[in-house]
C-alpha cells in the first residue's frame, strides 16, 4: 500500500466511530486483564509473605525453646563442679549432643578459666586470635548474668579462622552460685552458624536462606542455600535473648519466573485469553455484519429507487385494514402526503365520503373472507380537490419471512385515461350508429318523396276536378259553394306545398345544389303562418310576429327555411304545452310565442338576418342542452330526435348559424341567421291569433 492508502486507511479508521469503540473496548479489557493479573500475583506474593512471616517467627521460637533448654543442660553440670572428670565426661556429652555449642568453660568469679572442653566436631575456633581476644565479650556477658541472676548472653563477635575465614560466636553465661555466694562461671561459646543449622528444623529452612543480620542488614550468618529466583521475599524477626537481641531474617525466592505463578492466576489468565478470543471472534463477526448491513442497505435502496419510479400505486394493509405502506407513486395519485395517510384512520382520505360506509362495509367482508378477486376490482377514489376517478385495485394477501399472513398488499392504477379512451370509443360508435341510421332515414326520405308524389298530384288534381265541377254547377248555395271553394283550394295549396318539401328533403338527402333564392323574411313567416296557427289555436298559444323593416330579402332554400321556421315554432309551442298544469293553474298568464325577424346585431354592412323564436316554456336544461342537437335525441315520447339537428345542418348549409338562450324570465329563445339579398323587406309588425 503506498504512503497515501494508507492515510486515508489511518483517516477512516480515526473517523469511523465504531472503530474507536472497537480500540477502547480492547484497551480496557487488556487493562483489566493486567490489573487482574498483577493483582492475582501481588494476592499470591502476599501469601508467600505471610506463611515466611510465619515460618521466620516459628524459627525463632525454636531457636529460644532449644537456647533455653541447653542452658539447663548447662545448669545441670554445676552438680560435677568438684569431681573434674565427672565434668568433662558431661561437657563431652554436651558438646556432642549440641553441635551449636563449641566450647564449655568452666571460670572462676574472677573469670580465669578453671577448666574447658572444646567440640570434636570442628578444630578449636579459637587457635588463630586466642581465647582472650574475646575476653571482652564474655566479661560483658557474665556481668550481665550476675546482674540479672541468671543466664545472659555477651554479643555477637567475629572470630577469623585459621583457613581465612571467621566464625560469628556468641557467648553465654551461667553464674554458678552456692548458697546466693558466686562460686565461678560456666561459659558456652555458640556458633552462630550452627545455631542456624542446628536449632532450626529442616523442614522449615528448606529452600530458604535463614541468617542472623545486624540492625543493618550485615548478615553475621548464613544457612542454607535458597532456590534461585527472580523475587526475593524476606522476613526479620527480633530474637530476644537475656543481654542481646539478635534479628533473624529468612530469604526466599519466588518465581514471577513462572508465568502462571499460582492456579488463580492461571485461571484469570485463561479468562483472559479466552475474553480475547471471544473479542476476536466478535471482531469477525462484526466485520460480517457490517458487511450484510451495507449489503442489504444497498437492496434496500434498489427496492426504494424501483418502488419511487412506479407508476403502479403501491399500499400495504395490516390485518385489520390499516395503511402500513404506500410508494410516492400511490400518493401522488390520490394527492395526499405518505405520512398522512399512514396516520389516518377509518374512513381513508381517499374515499368518496358518500361511498365510505359502502367501502367500510366492503372492506370487512373482503379482509375476513380471504377470498379476494384474481383480476381485481374496480372502485372510485378521490383526489385531495375532491374529484373522483376510476382505479383497478389488485389484492394479494402479504406473508413475511416465516411465512405468516400479516396483511394485505394492493397494487393501484389510474383507469381514468382507460375510461376516457372506452367512452371516446363508445361515442364515436354511437355516432357511427346514428350516421347509419340517418343514412337509412336519407334512403327512406327519397323513398317516401318518390312514392308520396303519385298520390299528392293525384290529391292536387281531385281537387282542381272538384274546383271545376263546382264552378260548373250553378244555382247551388253560394254560400257553400263558397266555402268548399275555399277549402279544395286549400287542399290544393297544401298538397302541392307537401310536394314542394318532399322534393327539397329529396334534394337535401340527395346532396344536390339548393335553389337560392331572394325572398323577404315577411313572405317566409307567411307561409307557415297558416300551419302554426292551426296548432297555436289548439294549443291556446298566441303567436307574435315581429319583423324590423330594415332587414333586407334573404338569400335561400325557401321550403327548407320555412321547415325550420315551422319547426321551431312547434319546439316553442310543445315546451309551452308540456309546462306542469299545477304551474299553469298558479301562474295564469298567456302563451306567447314570438317570431322576430332583425338584422343581425354582429353585421355591419347588415348582410345577415337574424330569425329568432321566442317560447316561454319549461326552458332548457344544461343537460339537454349538451344533446341537442344530437341525432335522434328527443325528450318526447313521439319524437323523432331530427328536428333541430336538421335546423341546423340547413341553416349552417346557407353559411348561417343556429344557437339557442335561456328567455329572460321564462322559456328559451332560438336564433339562427341567414344571409341578406339587395331588396330591403316591407316593414311590418302584427299579431296573428
Ligand atoms: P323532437 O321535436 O322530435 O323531440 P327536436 O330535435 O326538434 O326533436 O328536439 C329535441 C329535443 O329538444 C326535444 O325533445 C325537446 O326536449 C328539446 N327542445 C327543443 N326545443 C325546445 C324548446 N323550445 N324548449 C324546450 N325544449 C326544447
Amino acid at each position: 500500500m503506498n504512503i497515501a492508502g494508507l492515510q486515508s486507511a489511518l483517516t477512516k479508521l480515526r473517523w469511523n466511530p465504531r472503530w474507536s469503540l472497537w480500540v477502547m473496548l480492547v484497551a480496557l479489557v487488556v487493562a483489566m486483564l493486567g490489573t487482574l493479573i498483577w493483582l492475582a500475583g501481588r494476592y499470591e506474593g502476599s501469601l508467600i509473605q505471610t506463611r515466611l512471616d510465619r515460618d521466620t517467627a516459628e524459627i525463632a521460637t525454636d531457636i529460644r525453646t532449644s537456647l533455653t533448654r541447653n542452658v539447663q543442660g548447662l545448669q545441670a553440670l554445676q552438680a560435677s563442679e568438684r569431681d573434674t572428670e565427672l565434668w568433662r565426661l558431661q561437657v563431652s556429652e554436651l558438646l556432642r549432643q549440641h553441635r551449636e555449642i563449641l566450647r564449655i568453660e568452666w571460670r572462676d568469679p574472677s573469670l580465669k578459666l578453671v577448666r574447658a572442653g572444646s567440640t570434636a566436631f570442628r578444630p578449636s575456633v579459637f587457635d588463630r586470635m586466642g581465647r582472650a581476644s574475646s575476653a571482652q565479650d564474655t566479661a560483658q556477658a557474665c556481668a550481665t548474668a550476675v546482674r540479672v541472676s541468671g543466664a545472659a548472653y555477651s554479643s555477637s563477635y567475629f572470630m577469623p579462622q585459621k583457613d581465612g575465614l571467621g566464625m560469628e560466636l556468641l557467648d553465654l553465661c551461667i553464674p554458678l552460685l552456692d548458697e546466693g555466694e558466686l562460686t565461678g562461671y560456666t561459659v558456652a561459646t555458640y556458633s552462630l552458624q550452627d545455631i542456624l543449622s542446628e536449632l532450626v528444623s529442616k523442614q522449615l529452612s528448606r529452600g530458604q536462606g535463614l541468617s542472623f543480620t545486624e540492625a543493618d542488614g550485615t548478615r553475621l550468618a548464613i544457612s542454607g542455600t535458597p532456590t534461585r529466583g527472580t523475587r526475593i521475599y524476606s522476613a526479620q524477626q527480633l530474637l530476644d535473648l537475656p543481654g542481646t537481641t539478635l534479628v533473624l531474617r529468612l530469604d526466599s525466592w519466588h518465581g514471577t519466573p513462572d508465568f502462571f505463578p499460582n492456579v488463580l492466576t492461571a485461571l484469570v489468565s485463561a479468562m483472559a485469553l479466552a475474553l480475547i478470543a471471544v473479542l476476536l471472534l466478535l471482531g469477525r463477526d462484526m466485520r460480517r455484519r457490517l458487511k450484510a448491513e451495507s449489503d442489504l442497505a444497498e437492496a434496500l435502496a434498489f427496492r426504494k429507487a424501483m418502488e419511487d419510479s412506479l407508476v403502479t400505486g403501491l399500499r400495504a394493509r395490516d390485518l385489520q385494514g390499516r395503511i402500513t405502506y404506500v410508494n410516492p407513486a400511490f400518493c401522488e395519485m390520490v394527492g395526499v402526503d405518505a405520512k398522512e395517510l399512514l396516520d389516518h384512520n377509518f374512513p381513508s382520505p381517499y374515499w368518496p365520503p358518500e361511498l365510505a360506509s359502502a367501502y367500510q362495509d366492503r372492506q370487512t367482508i373482503r379482509l375476513a373472507s380471504d377470498n379476494l378477486p384474481r383480476g381485481g376490482h374496480e372502485s372510485i377514489f378521490m383526489r385531495r380537490d375532491g374529484t373522483r376517478f376510476p382505479v383497478l385495485i389488485i389484492e394479494a394477501p402479504l406473508i413475511n419471512a416465516t411465512g405468516k399472513h400479516t396483511g394485505w398488499m394492493s397494487a393501484i392504477l389510474d383507469i381514468s385515461e382507460q375510461r376516457r379512451i372506452e367512452e371516446v370509443s363508445r361515442t364515436s360508435q354511437d355516432r357511427l350508429q346514428a350516421t347509419a341510421r340517418l343514412a337509412m332515414v336519407g334512403e327512406m326520405a327519397s323513398l317516401l318523396s318518390h312514392e308520396l308524389n303519385q298520390p299528392l298530384a293525384a290529391i292536387s288534381s281531385y281537387a282542381t276536378g272538384s274546383l271545376n265541377l263546382i264552378g260548373d254547377a250553378r244555382g247551388t248555395d253560394t254560400t257553400l259553394s263558397a266555402d268548399l271553394r275555399l277549402a279544395l283550394k286549400r287542399i290544393s295549396e297544401q298538397a302541392e306545398r307537401a310536394g314542394k318539401v318532399i322534393k327539397s328533403v329529396h334534394d337535401f338527402v340527395r346532396r344536390r345544389d339548393q335553389v337560392r333564392e331572394p325572398v323577404a323574411p315577411r313572405a317566409l313567416l307567411d307561409a307557415i303562418m297558416p300551419l302554426v296557427s292551426l296548432q297555436a289555436r289548439k294549443l291556446s298559444v298566441r303567436v307574435v310576429i315581429e319583423v324590423d323593416p330594415a332587414c333586407a330579402v334573404v338569400l335561400c332554400d325557401r321550403t327548407m327555411v320555412e321547415q325550420v321556421l315551422l319547426n321551431l315554432a312547434r319546439n316553442g309551442m310543445q315546451a309551452m304545452q308540456t309546462m306542469q298544469t299545477e304551474f299553469r293553474k298558479t301562474h295564469a298568464h298567456e302563451r306567447v310565442l314570438t317570431l322576430r325577424v332583425k338584422p343581425a346585431p354582429a353585421s355591419e354592412t347588415n348582410r345577415w338576418v337574424e330569425f329568432s323564436v321566442t317560447d316561454q316554456g319549461v326552458g332548457i336544461s344544461a343537460e339537454v342542452a349538451e344533446k341537442l342537437f344530437t341525432p335522434f335525441f328527443t325528450t318526447r315520447a313521439e319524437g323523432m330526435g331530427l328536428g333541430l339537428s336538421l335546423c341546423r345542418t340547413v341553416i349552417e348549409q346557407h353559411g348561417g348559424y343556429l344557437g339557442h338562450e335561456a328567455a329572460k324570465t321564462r322559456g328559451t329563445i332560438f336564433r339562427f341567421t341567414l344571409p341578406s339579398g339587395p331588396m330591403a323587406a316591407q316593414h311590418s309588425s302584427e299579431l296573428l291569433t
